[in-house]
């Protein structure tokens, strides 16, 4: 048990001999990419599946946030979290927008909506806000603020494959949602992403701008890119989604063993799930406290002499990379609860074939790290 490495995350890849018939048909077909009927059947699937109106498929979600970003011709300046993964800011930055960082609320760990208010300015156009961890942010604040100023809302969804609210599917909230497929993401197409809009003139907008910005053969409409996904990943989308309930079951067995087996142990803070009927076990995010003989990143080391690769997301913040800190909204003082989280955060790994003697040797291993 202790010679192979344990990472954090494991692509959940069903037999090869499942995926052979997709790949035939597309032989078949001959059709590699551009809307075929791979690419056709998944948008139906996860339109169904996620209990949402309009899908538009990506190669990956960062094309998919900066395509966002262009749909809703957002300029000037964007509000966001520096707890997230750099994309989302990066997304911001490659469409000429400004970034203005909010701090996080210390129990959910998503944009504090309090802290949203003072940040507007009369540039600002849209608010850019993660469900970090697949945990709802409070999307009933944001919208009215939202509201009073006359932004956009802009969900970065790339942790929030199939979470719900009481209301159903977190991705109906805000102007868009946009997911991520990336291999280590719960569902994934090996790359690919998507973008989740409420009617179907946007869907059209999208669809224009993630293939050159082509109408037809001669019309050109808009600047854009191409962010199309390929019948190939398209298929591994369906073969995938025949086992999502199996996924997330699976998921949700490491996250209540961790929970059950965590308990108790002095130091180390689980992170609360909230807000959600249906949560996806996407991370295992734990908080190493000031009462635990060591450091997060003692601790972090330390995992992996025993090969285990835990990993600090998110840390850094995004406000501390290069191109970001220089910001006035980067400032440490106007991020002190992101900053502390960044400092104390550790995901352990999660997936659905994670055995439960590694669940067990983990924690036993932090248990008596907490007993020194
Ligand atoms: C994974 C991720 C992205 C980027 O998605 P890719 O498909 O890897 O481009 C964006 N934002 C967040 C929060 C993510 O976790």
């Amino acid at each position: 048990m202790d010679d192979k490495p344990v990472f954090v995350t494991q692509p959940f890849l069903p037999e090869l001999s499942e995926f052979l018939p997709y790949l035939e048909s597309i032989w078949e077909s001959k059709v590699l990419t551009n809307g075929g009927k791979m690419h056709q059947q998944l948008e139906a699937e996860l339109c169904e599946y996620l209990g949402v109106e309009h899908i538009s498929l990506f190669n990956n979600g960062t094309i998919a946030l900066l395509t966002a970003l262009q749909a809703l011709r957002i300029t000037g300046e964007v509000i966001t979290t520096p707890y997230s993964f750099v994309a989302t800011a990066h997304s911001l930055l490659w469409n000429g927008i400004k970034p203005v960082f909010v701090d996080i609320d210390p129990v959910t760990l998503n944009i504090d909506p309090a802290k949203i208010e003072s940040a507007i300015t009369p540039q600002t156009t849209a608010i850019m806000p993660v469900h970090c961890y697949g945990h709802p942010c409070d999307v009933e604040s944001i919208q009215k603020i939202a509201d009073n100023y006359n932004l956009k809302v802009i969900y970065d969804a790339a942790h929030a494959f199939a979470v719900k609210d009481i209301g159903g599917s977190i991705l109906r909230h805000g102007d868009l949602s946009v997911l991520s497929f990336h291999a280590t993401k719960v569902f994934n197409t090996f790359e690919g992403g998507a973008i989740v809009c409420p009617d179907a003139k946007t869907k059209q907008r999208i669809e224009h701008l993630k293939n050159f910005g082509f109408v037809d053969e001669v019309t050109v409409v808009a600047p854009g890119i191409n962010g199309k996904m390929s019948e190939i990943n398209a298929a591994f989308g369906l073969l995938q989604l025949k086992y999502i309930d199996k996924i997330l079951k699976l998921r949700e067995d490491v996250d209540s063993l961790y929970r059950h087996l965590l308990s108790g142990i002095k130091g180390v803070r689980v992170v609360e799930e909230s807000g959600q009927s249906q949560a996806n076990f996407s991370y295992f995010p734990v908080l190493i406290e000031k009462d635990f003989p060591l450091t997060r990143d003692e601790l972090y080391e330390k995992l992996k002499t025993i090969n285990v690769f835990a990993r600090r997301y998110f840390f850094p913040l995004i406000s501390e990379f290069p191109m970001y800190r220089g910001l006035p909204s980067a400032a440490k003082s106007n991020l002190m609860v992101a900053e502390s989280v960044s400092q104390r955060v550790l995901c352990l790994p999660i997936y659905p074939s994670l055995r439960t003697e590694v669940v067990e040797k983990i924690v036993s291993f932090i248990r008596s790290e907490s007993m020194r």
